[in-house]
């Protein structure tokens, strides 16, 4: 029998939740997190918002100890692994070192995409996914009068809202009708927009950035693809991530195809196509036995099932993750909970809303041919069970059940 530790690649909350099933679940070898940054493992949903802020203290995004690590796991942080031999069940660490393990799973997580702006290597230019960059960023905020946000996603807009609570102008450049549109469609979207105009920002929808302007090595603004010049003293890059699926390709792992969403392609357990390797968190694209797809989500609840479901497979439960796509964000007083997927705004027929837009107390349902696909919470709480029964449900509920939901 092998001797070799059950190893774990990743420094987010994917690694840290299948750690910890390992242990709970009865697993008693050695263990060991590879994490490529100079921590343990951590969550990332408070570096937009109260992390940023200053509100909340760097110990809470540490979901689990330091006391459980040296009782439980040997974590090798600041080490990126590199190379993977799937054959040979080795991995290769930045520092030449190489390690032999048992079982491994992957979780890598994403990085920020970078589009080849010019002006993004100017000083003031940031991105926005470790803690070392919500430092950063949240110092140059405190300090700004104004920033630009290139990128209307999640995390542009709760940076926004971040922005505007510490004082400082934002003005968000989105390529899309409304902000968040490719999630939630033009119509939520708007509600997001008249929520950001509620308080101040500067919203520039259908708005190209062509380049980030310089002076003295420093970035002072952007300029629009029509050519207006925008003032700002600090610029943050916020168009989507990618995932890190280099160390799997280095493994001769098979990627899903880029029309659905790329990422590590995984079976019903979260086992890849190489001997005793898994995935889990933002890298992992899952075969949904709901929706009938793979689906490859990048969000916080996903990272905390899936890692639990993956460290259950690596002990030999068999069992197909069927967890509906969860995520919530905060902004403002604004606090919002989503269940469900659709494919972006030409996969469903229409928007059903229970409650009320306007008080921003409210339940949204995205549905096709009648049958609900997703349903949003706004400032409604403990009601996704209810909403995953719709979304599960084998008849539609009927356009009239949805808008009495609440
Ligand atoms: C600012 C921000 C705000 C967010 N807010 C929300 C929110 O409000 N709601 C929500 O649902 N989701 C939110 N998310 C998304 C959520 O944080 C991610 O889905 C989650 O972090 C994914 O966890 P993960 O463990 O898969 O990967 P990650 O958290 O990305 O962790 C991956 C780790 O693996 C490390 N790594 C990568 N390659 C290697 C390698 N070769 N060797 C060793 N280590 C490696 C990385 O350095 C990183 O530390 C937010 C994300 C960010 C960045």
């Amino acid at each position: 029998m092998s001797t070799a530790p059950f190893v774990i690649v990743g420094g987010g909350l994917a690694a840290s939740t299948a750690a910890k099933t390992l242990r709970d679940e009865g697993y008693e070898g050695d263990l060991v997190i590879v994490a490529g940054e100079a921590h343990r493992p951590y969550e990332r949903p408070p570096l937009s918002k109260d992390y940023l802020r200053g509100e909340a203290d760097r110990s809470a995004l540490f979901t689990v100890d330091e006391d459980w690590y040296a009782d439980n796991a040997e974590v090798r942080s600041g080490q990126p692994a590199t190379g993977l031999d799937t054959g040979a069940r080795r991995l290769a660490l930045a520092d030449g070192t190489v390690l032999d393990y048992a079982k491994l799973l992957l979780a890598t997580g994403s990085s920020p995409l970078v589009l080849p702006f010019p002006g993004a290597d100017l000083r003031g230019v940031h991105l926005l996914r470790t803690v070392e960059q919500s430092d950063q960023l949240g110092v140059a905020l405190r300090a700004a009068e104004r920033v630009a946000i290139i990128g209307d996603g999640w995390i542009g807009m709760e940076v926004a809202a971040s922005a505007r609570q510490l004082d400082c102008e934002a003005a968000v450049f989105g390529l899309g009708a409304q902000p968040l549109e490719r999630v939630l469609g033009p119509e939520m979207g708007l509600v997001f927009a008249q929520l950001h105009l509620d308080h101040g920002v500067d919203l520039r929808r259908r708005t190209r950035v062509a380049k980030i302007l310089g002076e003295d090595g420093r970035a002072v603004g952007v300029e629009t693809e029509d050519g207006e010049r925008v003032d700002a003293d600090l610029v943050l890059i916020a168009v989507g991530a990618t995932p890190n699926t280099g160390l799997a390709v280095a493994g001769g792992l098979d990627l899903r195809g880029k029309d659905l969403g790329g990422g590590v392609a995984v079976d019903g357990t979260l086992r890849t196509g190489g001997a005793d390797v898994w995935a889990a968190g933002d890298i992992a694209s899952v075969p949904s036995p709901h929706f009938g797809r793979p689906i490859r989500v990048e969000h916080w609840q996903t990272a905390i099932d899936s890692g639990r479901h993956a460290a259950r497979a690596m002990l030999g439960d068999d069992t197909v993750y069927d967890k509906l796509p969860y995520f919530f964000t905060d902004q403002y007083d604004l606090g919002m909970e989503y269940l469900g997927f659709t494919a972006g705004p030409d996969a469903y027929d229409e928007v059903v809303v229970s409650g009320s837009v306007e008080s921003l107390e409210f339940v949204a349902f995205w549905t096709r041919n009648g049958r609900v696909l997703a349903g949003m919470g706004v400032n409604t709480w403990d009601r996704m069970g209810e909403v995953e029964a719709l979304i599960r449900a084998e008849e539609p509920p009927g356009t009239a059940a949805l808008q009495s939901f609440r």
